[in-house]
């Protein structure tokens, strides 16, 4: 049975940076406002994550790294009015049939922190001879989270994996992406024992200034900002007011930054959060790529950030969490309306 929830684990957590995924979107599911990170290894050695966030309660470690926990979800009719993609509790299960998982964690009432080791989806001893319950510990409020020797145990996996400075690179894209996207979130990213971190951010006011801070000047002076919604332009758009607080399953809103025909690269690179997940979309980018087709030279292409709230209830829950290609309700229309948003824009800055 081990080796199949090794196997299934495996499905989920592809490599370090998927893991850091998951616990990135934990801590600010978590309502963190400081997220730091330290990597060992690219992420193999070790996989370090704290947050200043609300923590765990005692009493729900036992069960925490158990498959299908998950405070997110109060009553079944939940199931289907999710706010956040992390509602299956299965990131932390797998973690622990893949890797060595410890969590030290406090919230606000509690008069100290508790740490805990997991393998295989429960407690664990710290040492031999000791019980596996939590143990009290000095900690500040909030979660940190220990992944060690990630694979150790699944060799397959091991071998697939890149050399360690190109898993560190795709673990700094993915917090890069996620600061963008918080911009009144720290984030600190660093190689463990190194005194530089190699990505540091302090609250911004708007994603447009974290852009210009986290992919510079280049791209930072050539944004435009484009917002669309299913109520005409504009709409608010934050953490705070998302698109199910007036109940109509068919209200959507998004907000683009995106660079002028000025800029031009050999890339594109595209950043899509759907309800504040960051996800891929073929279609969608494929129809921002022929908007750009139409304004740049060949083989010349933008950096685009794109975010998209729909009604929770609209998206495709079934969609494994590992096809990070998501489906929603009336994908067509809002594509084809974000698409005519940019192009407005585009075409307004060539002359
Ligand atoms: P999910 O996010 O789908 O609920 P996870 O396996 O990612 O499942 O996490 C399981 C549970 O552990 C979460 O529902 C949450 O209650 C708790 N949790 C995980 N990480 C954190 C964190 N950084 N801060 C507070 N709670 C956390
Ligand atoms: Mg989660």
């Amino acid at each position: 049975e081990s080796l199949i929830n090794r196997i299934a684990a495996g499905e989920i957590i592809h490599r370090p940076a998927s893991a850091l995924k998951e616990l990135l979107e934990n801590s600010l599911d978590a309502r963190a406002t400081s997220i730091r990170v330290a990597i060992k290894d690219g992420g193999m050695k070790l996989l370090q994550i704290q947050d200043n966030g609300c923590g765990i309660r005692k009493s729900d470690l036992p069960i925490l790294a158990e498959r299908f926990t998950t405070s997110k979800l109060k009553t079944f009719s939940d199931l289907s009015r999710l706010t956040t993609y992390g509602f299956r509790g299965e990131a932390l299960a797998s973690v622990s049939h893949v890797a060595h998982m410890s969590v030290v964690t406090k919230t606000k009432t509690d008069s100290c922190a508790w740490k805990a080791y997991y393998s295989e989806g429960v407690l664990i001893p710290p040492k031999a001879g000791q019980t596996p319950d939590p143990k009290p510990c000095a900690g500040n409020d909030g979660t940190i989270i220990t992944i060690e020797d990630m694979f150790y145990n699944t060799p397959t996996r091991l071998s697939a994996l890149r050399s360690s400075s190109e898993e560190y690179a795709r673990i700094l894209d993915v917090v890069t992406k996620y600061a963008v996207h918080n911009p009144k979130v720290s984030f600190l990213c660093r190689k463990a024992g190194s005194p530089t971190p190699e990505l540091s951010t302090s609250p911004t006011s708007d994603v447009g200034q974290a852009i210009r801070l986290l992919y510079g000047h280049s791209i930072g002076k050539e944004l435009l900002h484009v917002e669309v919604s299913s109520t005409g332009a504009g709409g608010s758009h934050s953490r705070d007011t998302s698109a199910d607080d007036l109940d109509d399953p068919e209200r959507w809103s998004a907000e683009a930054y995106c660079t002028s025909p000025n800029y031009q690269a050999k890339k594109i690179v595209f950043l899509l959060f759907i309800n504040h997940r960051l996800v891929e979309s073929s279609s969608i980018k494929r129809a921002i790529e022929s908007v750009y087709s139409g304004v740049l030279p060949k083989g010349a292409f933008p950096f685009v950030y794109l975010s998209i709230e729909v009604d929770p209830r609209s998206v495709d829950v079934n969609v494994h969490p590992t096809k990070r290609e998501v489906i929603f309700l009336n994908e067509e229309v809002i594509t084809e309306r974000i698409s005519d948003g940019i192009q407005q824009k585009l075409v307004g800055q060539s002359h």
